[in-house]
């Protein structure tokens, strides 16, 4: 009785150490399955939803600017880094989106990721900020450039993988589907309006108010941490008060007090206009995308511009 004892605890124990030792080698080394999938980092929001919907299950797709941050003043941490050195394709907007693009290119330079900008070519849009001719990077807010930032980032998917080129491709078409009946609602829904003329809170509208053949003026310049001076105040008062604008915009990632105080000063109200720079942690728990901020803002437009 004694022996049958011992030898069922003998081989408890034995279980017990090789549970153990294959739990803890397999912490040491990633499992395969994991270990064998492709690794994308994106820089923001849009990017990552673009390729998340484009590589489905054959990729983990990590985001470096965190829920609740905006990416204009975003430095990566150290753990970003190891994301980026451990992936096999970076995905970046470009056009200074990112203050840390251009020191991630140097660091990466001998390494085996490969990083592309998919709003680079697009970004055609100048803008002048305090005395200086800059470009303005925020294409992904208009539909149809939108659409060529995730055709780029469908093909460096497939040139990076191309056993799953196919796979990619028909996601991407999916997606651009998706894209363009976006674009032809805002066509739609903003084509007969009587007000010509938004104010929003930093200047990343631009391309979408190209688009849609609208003006903006913004309170901060392209970048939404940009305190604005006392005479920038003075002219977007001015400005909202001669186009008789009715309603100021503001962002969920910024603070609205100079929305509000701009709203009090000329009598108007305050709206969201969502610049998708990223999500709150709120608007990810509600199931919030790219597509129901975008579906969102143009109903906020239309209220804004005093469309039919
Ligand atoms: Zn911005």
């Amino acid at each position: 009785m004694k022996i049958r004892t011992f030898l069922i605890i003998a081989a408890l124990l034995a279980f017990l150490a090789i549970t153990y030792f294959t739990m803890t080698t397999g912490t040491r080394n990633r499992p395969p399955a994991v270990a064998n999938k492709l690794r994308v980092v994106t820089s923001f929001y849009p990017l990552y939803y673009f390729a998340t919907q484009i590589a489905g299950d054959k990729a983990i797709v990590y985001n470096i600017t965190p829920a609740g941050a905006e990416p204009h003043d975003y430095e990566p941490t150290t753990q970003d880094m190891a994301h980026i050195e451990d992936s096999k394709l970076l995905i970046l907007n470009g056009g200074k989106l990112e203050a840390w693009g251009d020191k991630v290119k140097n660091t990466l330079q001998n390494t085996a990721t490969i990083i592309v900008s998919v709003g680079d070519d697009i970004a055609n849009q100048k803008v002048i900020e305090d005395g200086e001719t800059v470009r303005d990077p925020h294409v992904w807010l208009d539909p149809v450039l939108a659409k060529k930032e995730a055709t780029t980032i469908a093909d460096s998917l497939a040139a990076v993988d191309p056993a799953n080129a196919n796979f990619y491709e028909n996601n991407a078409t999916q997606l651009l589907a998706k894209l363009d009946a976006l674009d032809q609602k805002y066509r739609q829904d903003l084509s007969s309006c009587k007000q010509k003329n938004i104010a929003t809170a930093h200047t990343a509208f631009g391309y979408l108010a190209r688009e849609y053949e609208f003006e903006q003026i913004a309170i901060s310049g392209l970048s939404p941490d940009a305190e604005p001076s006392a005479k920038k105040l003075a002219d977007v008062t001015d400005y909202v008060k001669k186009h008789n604008i009715k309603y100021i915009f503001f962002e969920s990632l910024v603070s609205p007090k100079l929305a509000e105080t701009l709203a009090y000063e000329t009598g108007a109200k305050t709206l969201v206009l969502n610049p998708l720079e990223g999500l709150t942690n709120q608007e990810i728990a509600q199931g919030q995308d790219y597509f129901t901020v975008m579906r969102n803002n143009l109903k906020n437009l239309q209220t804004a511009l005093d469309c039919k």
